[in-house]
This record gives structure tokens, C-alpha cells and sequence, in this order.
């Protein structure tokens, strides 16, 4: 419970979708701004903001939203498993003995993410989850105990690496199984899942024709059309620095966008003076330390929070080369050293 708590403070203090109050002629019907927080999904607060005539019409609109987070959440969870429910956790548990039917929703996360392996040259991973285990277990033990805080072996973790090649994540959409044939392989879909699953959301909602939403799932922001008068919603980003007495470094302007922000400040532990955050490169199967926070503005929910954990394991000329050659996609990176690096077309987003 207090985890939740504080991670709904993070969340809060991650981004703030900032509104207009007052109320807007849209033809003839005022739309009024209603709000809601969930705080028992994906391990973090889920706040959605719309505009409608009345209560009951943005109640319905969450109660459907809140339907599908829950189902999402079920899915995708690595941790927990639920009753008459294979998620991606049985998949885990199966792993080297036997293909595990799920529900298409899996097959299509999982699909997505071998396609994000490609794009990110490998820094996204979610066949990683061997070496992703032991981290989450030191960190955990390492804020519980702060006095015995400790880093993993380097060859626990180099033992756990050799069982994280992605191909051996079998998936069989025909028989709708996920088959992981390397039995020490687990998945960890933490980078990509809350994410995707908001796309997917958004989506359905796009559908059934809804409007002038926004959706922040811990800070993986997606908003659905504008505000309620046809304004652009913004999203002020924090400032990672912790030291400084200014909360946010800027806000930014989002349409029909996503706006998704990881930083080294979010989860992380310290070990003799030193933090130790929860993003770890593949390569040195360490977390870099080369920037504070890597805000992605993009137009899918999904490839945003892939991208905002890949482009924090490359150097910036590796990561503004990525983005740049991606359609609708910009980039802010705040170095550890607190200066700010931006993709071509970034300060075009940015409102203050
Ligand atoms: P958050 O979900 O906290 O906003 P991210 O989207 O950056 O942050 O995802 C971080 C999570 O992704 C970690 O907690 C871990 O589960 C997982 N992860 C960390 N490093 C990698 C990696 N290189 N590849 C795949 N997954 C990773
Ligand atoms: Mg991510």
C-alpha cells in the first residue's frame, strides 16, 4: 500500500496535466472538465481528464476505461497472477516446460515488443527479465534497508545474461501460446506494457468516438483530441533536479499525442552514496548514468514509453539519430549535469 502511495505521489509530481477552468462553448452544449484517480493499476496512479455536458457521461466513459485498465493490468502482470487468468507471469512459470494459452492481447504486446527490440537496436529487452529480477530484488531489499543496501554481483547478473536472447520467446499466434524455450528466460514487459495497453485504450475510445481526454498512466500521457474548446492540453515536465527550487522545467503543448518522461529520480536505490536506478543497459547490464530524465513526445502511447527507456541506455548522438529517424517522434534529454539536449523539432512543442 504505501508503495502505492508512493508512487501516486511520484506520478503526481511527475507530470501535471494542466486545464483551463472554466467552462467552453462547444456549438451549443457547455462541456464541462471532470477528473478521476485510480491508483490500483500497473503499480501507479491512472488519472483521466475529460470534457463532457455531465457527470454521468464522463462516469460512463471511466467506468470503461477503469474496466479495461483492470484487464490490462491482469494481463501484462509479471508479479501477481490472477484467478482463472494466464498472464504473463504463467508464462514465466512455464517457462522450458510447456506453451501457455493466453488471450490475443498478450500475443499482441509481445508481438509488439520483438518488433521495439528491432527499432531500439536491442537497448529495449523484454526477454531481460532474468537480469531485471535480480535488480528489482537488491533495489527493493536496498529501500527497505537502507544501512545493508547492496549492489548484484556483477556475475550473478553475467551468469542471468546468457538467457535473455529474445528468439526463444516463442510465440504462435494460430494457438494464441507464448512458448519461452529457454527455461532460465523470464519476461519483464515493465518498459513497454503500461504504455502499449494505453494506446490499445485510446484507441478503443477513438472508436466509440470519445473526445477531449486525456489519459496519464504514470506519467505515460496520451491525450484524445484537445481540451473541451478545442485548445491544446499541455503537460509540465519535472524537473529532475532535486535540489532546485523550481518544480518543472517547462510545459509542453500535446494534440491527439503522447507525452512520456522516465528518470534515474523515479525508482531508484542508493548503495554507499551512489543511486541506482531501474533502467538497465543490456550491454553493461548496468544503469546509466548519463541523464536525469529522457522525455519522448510521440503520437502512439506504446512506442513512447519503449523509446523514453531506450534512448536512456544510448549516448545522446546515438539516441537524437534514433529519433530523428522516426515519423512524428521528438526527444528532450537533461543530462546528469542538468543541461538540456533536444531533438530538431522539440522547442516547437514547448509553451513556456
Ligand atoms: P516506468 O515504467 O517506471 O515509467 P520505464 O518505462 O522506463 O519506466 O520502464 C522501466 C522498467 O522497464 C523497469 O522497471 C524494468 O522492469 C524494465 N526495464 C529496465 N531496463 C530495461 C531494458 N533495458 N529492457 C527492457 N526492460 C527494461
Ligand atoms: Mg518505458
Amino acid at each position: 500500500m504505501l508503495k502505492r502511495f508512493v508512487s501516486l505521489a511520484l506520478c503526481c509530481a511527475l507530470i501535471l496535466i494542466s486545464f483551463c477552468s472554466c467552462n467552453t462553448e462547444q456549438g451549443e452544449q457547455k462541456l464541462q472538465k471532470f477528473s478521476v484517480t485510480y491508483i490500483e493499476y500497473f503499480d501507479t496512479a491512472s488519472t483521466i481528464v475529460g470534457y463532457e455536458e455531465t457527470e454521468e457521461e464522463f462516469d460512463v466513459i471511466c467506468e470503461f476505461i477503469e474496466k479495461e485498465l483492470k484487464t490490462y493490468n491482469n494481463l501484462y502482470d509479471i508479479y501477481k497472477s490472477y484467478e482463472s487468468v494466464n498472464n504473463v507471469r504463467t508464462i514465466n512459470l512455464n517457462a522450458g516446460k510447456e506453451p501457455v494459452k493466453v488471450d490475443t492481447r498478450i500475443i499482441d504486446l509481445l508481438d509488439y515488443c520483438k518488433e521495439i527490440y528491432t527499432i531500439t537496436d536491442g537497448t529495449v529487452n523484454v526477454a531481460m527479465g532474468s537480469v531485471l529480477s535480480i535488480w528489482h530484488d537488491y533495489r527493493t531489499w536496498g529501500i527497505n534497508s537502507p544501512a545493508t543496501a547492496e549492489l548484484p554481483p556483477m556475475e550473478r547478473l553475467k551468469d542471468s545474461a546468457k538467457h535473455t536472447n529474445i528468439e526463444k520467446v516463442v510465440i504462435d499466434r494460430e494457438n494464441s501460446t507464448v512458448f519461452l524455450s529457454d527455461s532460465e528466460m523470464l519476461l519483464d514487459v515493465g518498459a513497454v506494457a503500461k504504455g502499449y495497453a494505453t494506446e490499445c485504450i485510446a484507441k478503443a475510445l477513438k472508436e466509440k468516438g470519445v473526445d477531449n481526454y486525456a489519459l496519464n498512466i504514470g506519467g505515460n500521457i496520451r491525450t484524445i483530441g484537445t481540451k473541451g474548446d478545442g485548445t491544446p492540453w499541455s503537460a509540465a515536465v519535472t524537473n529532475p533536479d532535486k535540489t532546485s527550487e523550481e518544480p518543472y522545467l517547462m510545459s509542453v503543448c500535446l494534440k491527439d499525442q503522447v507525452f512520456v518522461t522516465s528518470g534515474s529520480y523515479e525508482r531508484f536505490y542508493t548503495v554507499k552514496g551512489v543511486n541506482y536506478h531501474h533502467i538497465i543497459n543490456p550491454e553493461t547490464l548496468m544503469p546509466e548514468n548519463t541523464f536525469s530524465s529522457v522525455s519522448i513526445l510521440a503520437n502512439d502511447s506504446g512506442l513512447a514509453d519503449a523509446l523514453s527507456t531506450a534512448v536512456f541506455n544510448m549516448t545522446y548522438e546515438e539516441g537524437k539519430k534514433l529519433i530523428e529517424s522516426l515519423e512524428g517522434v521528438e526527444a528532450m534529454w537533461v543530462t546528469a549535469e542538468n543541461e538540456l539536449l533536444y531533438s530538431n523539432g522539440f522547442k516547437d512543442i514547448i509553451i513556456e
